[in-house]
């Protein structure tokens, strides 16, 4: 059985990291359009390091949670057959024990050189402007894909989800891309669909939705699968 697995912010939520944006359309306070854009990097790369630097301080005081370590017992009984993939720039779920990680959205411990178009894991500051390990310029950016910038790897999703028998999306509404349309993907390949979410989706067009925390929902369902 080949399955795809997409989370989203809600499956680190539980482990006291802030989703994406709040209620009133903030990220930690600020405006996403100010640190989280090529132009807003360009135009004020102080504040943009400042807030990575501060995400990635964050990062470094959380803990992976139930779903998380669940799904690195399913990773070892599915093997290649199992392709996850997240939004999610933290690290959870290799800190919870997945070997296999496809981050669409980069991650926040890795720095791109803008000089060599090199990547290095980077767990320190990158404010005080850093030298390249490879190249020796302080041009390194954080490695995580801003508005107007192409997700990693989206055509091996693609395949992905054509060649599935089940898809699975993880907090992560599935009303919104990149789930809603993921989703077609995979009903379009006869593939099951299943959504797990905290709130529930009305319109969603997955087949089946659960609806309740993933340190509950995701561990219920890996055990599921494994019987
Ligand atoms: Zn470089």
């Amino acid at each position: 059985m080949k399955v795809v697995v997409l989370t989203g912010a809600g499956i680190s939520a539980e482990s006291g990291l802030p989703t994406f944006r709040d209620a009133a359309g903030l990220w930690e306070g600020h405006d996403p359009m100010t640190v989280a854009t090529p132009e807003a990097f360009a135009a004020d790369p102080d504040l943009v390091h400042r807030f990575y630097d501060e995400r990635r301080e964050v990062l470094a005081r959380v803990q992976p949670n139930a779903a998380h370590q669940a799904l690195a017992r399913l990773e070892q009984h599915l093997g290649e057959d199992l392709l996850l993939v997240t939004q999610n720039v933290d690290d959870l779920h290799e800190r919870g024990g997945s070997q296999r990680v496809h981050h669409l959205h980069g991650r926040l411990r890795s720095a791109w050189c803008t000089s060599c178009d090199r990547r290095h894991d980077w767990s320190n500051s990158l404010g005080d402007r850093p030298p390249c390990p490879a190249c020796g310029q302080p041009a390194l950016r954080p490695d995580v894909v801003w508005f107007g910038e192409m997700p990693y790897g989206m055509d091996s999703v693609h395949a992905a989800l054509f060649d599935c028998d089940l898809f699975v999306a993880i907090g992560t509404s599935g009303v919104v891309y990149p789930a809603a349309a993921f989703v077609h993907y995979a009903i379009g390949n006869g593939a099951d669909t299943l959504e797990l979410n905290l709130a529930p989706d009305p319109v969603s067009d997955f087949a089946q939705v659960r609806q309740g925390p993933a340190t509950e929902n995701v561990p219920a369902w890996v055990e599921e699968m494994l019987r």
